[in-house]
């Protein structure tokens, strides 16, 4: 079965519009995704709404810091 969904997800540091597909196969997952644009990680939290069958998504810039 096909549990990937395609997502947008824009990129907090630069506003750079991305396209992932998520896989929601494995319920509530917290991940990183590189920019596209920018190449800085982007922090994601994907929840699972089984009840209603929908996905959020929560998106923040990388907590770590790269100097
Ligand atoms: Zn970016």
């Amino acid at each position: 079965m096909n549990t990937l969904t395609l997502t947008r997800i824009d990129c907090p540091v630069c506003g750079h519009s991305n396209q992932f597909n998520l896989d929601t196969s494995n319920g509530d997952q917290e991940y990183y995704e590189d920019c596209s644009a920018c190449c800085n990680p982007i922090h994601c939290n994907m929840h699972i709404d089984e009840v209603r069958g929908a996905i959020e998504l929560s998106v923040d810039a990388s907590d770590e810091q790269y100097f």
